[in-house]
């Protein structure tokens, strides 16, 4: 039977390694700090229905917006399609505490057009933070399908391994496409470029990725324009962040609710706090 290529990534300490572990048996180091996985690390899984899956554990990356060598390694592999470890499906772990910024990762991923599935990890936190999710709502919102997993409980892992194998169900649309990206700017390239290779050309042009990987001939053109409109680029790159924020706080204004009054967290601290032995001496000074 075929073996697919399964990448895990996600933003340092969402739990990617221990995700990998789960998945492959293996026993990779799990981190205390962020970027010890420093190099891809690869292991199999047997999924339902006799799919082998090649599971290939990522550095650590915020974004696409490359600034570090870490980031490079995930670029570069999900810009390549003739990579042999080009993933079949990517597989975004991101933490239940901090899905906001997590997700800013997922939608850039996403409109790759690379099948993708978002673990929510850590969930055995959502108790203690007072979190709650509408895992249908978000699924539709985002387009992709949702694992809530904790590793440390050891839940989720057997409906993430099913969503795997349904690989070919995923679907491929993005979250934000290159044209709600910055309209008027793309319209005056329309005319230039095709049109699915303008949001991978402009991450080559705005990120400096080392593109010597991705269909070269493509970008020839494109040498003078890149470094005539670098200042441009920056820009709409702070503007596609921007703007990928605000679909993500939409979003999560319905998919997700906190509420502090049932945070376990909050409650155990209060009660440290109102226990604690000094109110003891406040109540004496102040007799
Ligand atoms: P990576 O940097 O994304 O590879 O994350 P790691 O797998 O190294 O995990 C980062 C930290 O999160 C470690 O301290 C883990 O013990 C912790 N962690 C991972 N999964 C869970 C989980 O399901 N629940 C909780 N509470 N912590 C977790
Ligand atoms: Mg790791």
């Amino acid at each position: 039977s075929k073996q697919i290529n399964v990448a895990l990534i996600g933003n340092p300490n969402t739990g990617k390694t221990s995700v990998f572990n789960a998945l492959t048996g293996l026993n990779q180091k799990v981190g205390n700090y962020p970027g010890i996985t420093v190099d891809k690390k690869e292991g199999v899984c047997k999924l339902p229905r006799g799919v082998k899956a090649h599971i290939i554990d990522l550095p650590g990356t915020y974004s696409l917006n490359a600034s570090s060598l870490d980031e490079n390694v995930v670029i570069e592999l999900l810009l390549n399609k003739n990579d042999k470890d080009f993933p079949d499906v990517a597989v975004v772990v991101s933490d239940v505490e901090n899905l906001k910024r997590n997700l800013l990762l997922f939608t850039q991923i996403k409109d790759l057009e690379i099948p993708t599935i978002l673990v929510i990890n850590m969930s055995d936190r959502m108790d203690y933070k007072g979190i709650s999710l509408d895992i249908e709502y978000l699924e539709k919102e985002l387009n992709t399908k949702i694992a809530l997993v904790s590793t440390r409980k050891n839940t989720g892992i057997s409906e993430l391994k099913t969503l795997i194998s349904d690989y070919k169900k995923l679907s491929t649309k993005g979250c934000l496409n290159a044209s709600e990206i910055d309209k008027a700017y793309f319209e005056n390239l329309q005319n230039a470029f095709p049109d699915q290779l303008l949001y991978k050309l402009w991450l080559v042009i705005t990120q400096d990725v080392n593109f010597g990987t991705v269909e070269r001939q493509e970008f020839d053109s494109l040498e003078d324009f890149k470094t005539k409109s670098k200042a441009d680029l920056k820009r709409l790159q702070q503007k596609e962040t921007i703007k990928r924020y605000q679909f993500i706080n939409n979003v999560l204004k319905k998919g997700q609710t906190i509420d502090l009054k049932n945070a376990k967290d909050l409650r155990i601290k209060l009660d440290r706090i109102l226990t604690h032995k000094v109110w003891g001496y406040v109540i004496f000074f102040a007799i």
